[in-house]
């Protein structure tokens, strides 16, 4: 199939590029390398520099390579950020997404594939979380998500475009020792804590260590990208039979303390831990019920931890300074 995807050059995004093109897809990737990187992107891929906000830019793509299918990464992604600057969040990326299903459907593209997010259920009342639990954003990075999600409900009706909204939880892992997860500045766990293993850093911070969870920090549900990027290859397979949700994640938890032995134990650094305070609208706990996309698509998570912090260690230890450290692909 011929897809475009959007944000291809970003974590995530070149993760699920990758599994596209080894699955035979043909693939465009659009990205304006805001955060993404070159040297992520497949040599095979198809590379358009662009940005979402150029609505005539947005156009051209699809009218140049009409796409069959989009997967849609490209988005500002950081939770804390978007609470300081939420028009990033209500503004940006839904302007931008906008401009893209605007551009999708005037082009006829029938099938979507949409990146979501577990902070549509904020702090839930249950857990493990599945898509019937109750929606609440728990900050502008959700909300814009939320209305994503909903505007491709009318995109289905009006147009007879399905899509997929692949709510996830945490993503983590490398997909390879050359393709991980480099962001500027770094917020998430796992990246944090094996630049304090390189001696980037000189502890980690754990936000909390007081929650009613069994060690008192927090319980997050990490999901490897080369299993995101399996339910996303199995989502564009199924769209034929109509739009869908999913939650995605393994339905197992795992605390910040938890996440930060298995990194000893994978590096070998002993990895010094400073208290923090809490980090506002963390809940205490998020994990995944994702019975329906195994179910309805026989997707299984393969990776545990373990699996996820090796793999990330073998990207970040090959690649201390990320794709810049790699020279001008970067
Ligand atoms: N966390 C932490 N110290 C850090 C970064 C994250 O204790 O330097 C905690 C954070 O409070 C959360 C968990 O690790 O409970 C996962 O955070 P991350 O930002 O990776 O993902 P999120 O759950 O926010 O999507």
């Amino acid at each position: 199939m011929k897809v475009l995807v959007t944000g291809g050059a970003g974590y995530v995004g070149s993760a699920v590029v990758w599994q596209l093109a080894r699955a035979g897809h043909q693939v465009v990737v659009f990205d304006s390398l805001y955060q993404g990187h070159r040297g992520a992107v497949h040599p095979g891929a198809t590379f358009v520099e662009g940005d979402l906000a150029d609505r005539a830019a947005v156009g051209r793509v699809m009218a140049e390579h009409t796409p069959e299918g989009i997967l849609h990464f490209a988005s500002h992604t950081r939770v804390g950020e978007s609470m300081d600057q939420p028009f990033l969040y209500l503004g940006d990326n839904v302007r931008n997404g906008l401009n893209l299903l605007e551009a999708a459907a005037e082009h006829g593209v029938g099938r979507f594939i949409l990146s979501s997010t577990a902070n549509l259920f904020g702090l839930p009342e249950r857990v493990p979380i599945d898509e019937a639990a109750p929606i609440r954003p728990g900050s502008p990075y959700g909300e814009g998500k939320l209305i994503l999600e909903q505007m491709l409900r009318w995109m289905d009706d009006r147009f007879g475009m399905r899509y997929a909204a692949l709510r996830y939880f945490n993503a983590a892992g490398a997909l390879s020792p050359e393709l991980g997860e480099d962001h500027t500045p770094e917020t998430h766990l796992i990246p944090i804590v094996l630049q304090v293993a390189l001696g980037q850093r000189p502890h980690v911070t754990v936000y909390g260590e007081d929650y009613e969870t069994p060690d008192g920090t927090c319980v997050r549900d990490y999901v490897h990208v080369e299993d995101l990027a399996d339910a996303h290859l199995r989502a564009l397979d199924a769209l034929e039979g109509g739009s869908r949700t999913y939650n995605l994640g393994s339905g197992r938890g795992y605390s910040v303390r938890e996440v930060i032995e298995t990194c000893r134990q994978v590096t070998g650094h002993p990895i010094p831990t400073v208290t923090g305070e809490r980090r506002p609208g963390d809940p205490a706990v998020l994990v995944a019920a994702s019975d329906r996309i195994r179910a309805e698509l026989g997707w299984r998570p393969r990776h545990d931890l373990l699996a996820i912090v090796q793999s990330a260690w073998a990207w970040h230890s090959a690649n201390p300074h990320g794709y810049a450290g790699r020279g001008a692909a970067s």
